[in-house]
Parts: structure tokens; C-alpha cells; sequence
């Protein structure tokens, strides 16, 4: 692997680390739309702040694996 190959890789695996700690420590992240400016906002619902794209993965894959793993569930 060449220097540049590996300093990218190793840029973009502190970028994702530092954004899945965020998302861990912080799950709620601005709103884009508003930027906390617009007490009207329907993004946000007039906060400013909004649940993390990261956050609501996560949230949607562990909600996954709870149902997949339910044991009173039965599977075919
Ligand atoms: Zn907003």
C-alpha cells in the first residue's frame, strides 16, 4: 500500500470513529434546515436540534436485531 492510499484510509477511519463517538456521546446533532433560528421549524419542531443520521442507523439496526433475536418469537 503507498503512503497517500494509507494516510487516506487512516484519515477516513478517524472520521468514522470520531463520527460514531459523536453519535454515541451527542445523538442529537443542529438542524441543517435551521439552524435553531426558526422557532417554526417542522424539522425540528422548533429546538434547533435534531437525532443524528448515524444514531437513527444505529437505532434502526439494533431494533433489527432485537426483533430477529426475540426468543418468544418463533422462527420457520
Ligand atoms: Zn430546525
Amino acid at each position: 500500500m503507498t503512503a497517500p492510499a494509507l494516510l487516506l484510509t487512516l484519515a477516513g477511519l478517524t472520521a468514522g470513529l470520531a463520527y460514531t463517538l459523536a453519535c454515541w456521546l451527542a445523538p442529537f446533532g443542529p438542524c441543517a434546515r435551521c439552524k435553531g433560528t426558526n422557532r417554526l421549524c417542522r424539522r425540528c419542531d422548533g429546538t434547533g436540534r435534531r437525532v443524528r443520521a448515524g444514531r437513527r442507523l444505529w437505532t434502526y439496526l439494533h431494533r433489527l436485531h432485537d426483533q430477529g433475536t426475540d426468543p418468544q418469537r418463533r422462527h420457520p
